[in-house]
């Protein structure tokens, strides 16, 4: 017969004698380490709606769907797909846009509960010609701060700073734009119409 070690033994009374080692979840909430990189929450403040933030995402937890009759960008993670890298914090082109919280646990009967994600919602800005979308207010904003004086070039920004100071119309849909649409809010390919429309 195999005596049981010396050591098993003690290590069995050590057990025996003290307190659990693992947590009593999800009966009692467990204590979130302060360092632990968790769960991604946006920042609305912060968040341009860029979508960067799903085009590096390594498990493609992150969704960017448009509605242009809205004209609303819906960024969704699914905590269900997340595996907690923190791909989308370090390449958000804000820096603090979406940022891993200590937040962990994902105890749900329902796959579909609204905890499981986490949404945001930005205006986007389409263009008065064709319709396409040019990209969220908040990022153009935020492209235009960082150019400066030199934004002032384009008519595209020359409105928006407009309209942070006044009402302004947008343009009713025309059949075809020409030289004199300068001024309107318009994507890279009417732009090139506008621009191009006389010479040709
Ligand atoms: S600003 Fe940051 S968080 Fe917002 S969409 Fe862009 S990358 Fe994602
Ligand atoms: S933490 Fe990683 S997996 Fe989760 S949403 Fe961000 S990039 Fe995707």
């Amino acid at each position: 017969m195999i005596l049981p070690k010396v050591r098993e033994i003690k290590e069995a009374l050590v057990s025996l004698f003290s307190a659990p080692y693992t947590t009593k979840f999800p009966a009692q909430p467990d204590t979130e380490s302060k360092r632990y990189r968790g769960m991604p929450r946006y920042d609305k403040s912060f968040c341009v709606g860029c979508g960067a933030c799903a085009q590096v995402c390594p498990s493609q937890a992150i969704k960017m769907s448009d509605d242009p009759m809205r004209k609303v960008r819906t960024l969704q993670v699914d905590y269900g797909s997340c595996i907690q890298c923190g791909q989308c914090q370090e390449k958000c082109i804000t820096v603090k846009g979406i940022a891993n919280t200590n937040f962990y646990s994902l105890a749900v009967s329902d796959v579909e509960a609204p905890e499981v994600f986490e949404t945001i919602e930005k205006e986007l800005v389409l263009c008065e010609g064709c319709g396409e979308i040019i990209a969220c207010r908040d990022h153009l904003r935020w492209v235009n701060l960082r150019l400066g004086a030199k934004a002032y070039a384009h008519p595209n920004f020359l409105l928006l700073t407009q309209a942070e100071f006044a009402d302004v119309n947008p343009s009713k849909p025309k059949e075809s734009i020409r030289r004199e649409d300068q001024i309107m809010t318009v994507c890279a390919k009417c732009r090139q119409r506008v621009v191009t429309a006389d010479e040709f």
